[in-house]
């Protein structure tokens, strides 16, 4: 039981910058119709694009 927690924690992903934990949020731009997902850091609120580019919202 110990392994698999140790092995969970360090599978999370931490923050660069402050060792936070990450959790991943979506951002959507209506206007231009793409979203990026990022790994958002909830103790200094430091952005991770997960992706090099953002994809269409929606297929035509
Ligand atoms: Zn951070």
């Amino acid at each position: 039981m110990e392994a698999k927690t140790t092995a969970k924690i360090k599978a999370l992903p931490q923050c660069h910058r402050c060792q936070g934990s990450l959790v991943l949020d979506h951002e959507q731009d209506l206007i231009t119709g793409l979203k990026l997902s990022v790994l958002l850091c909830i103790n200094c609120g430091s952005r991770t694009p997960l992706m090099k580019n953002p994809v269409p919202l929606y297929r035509n």
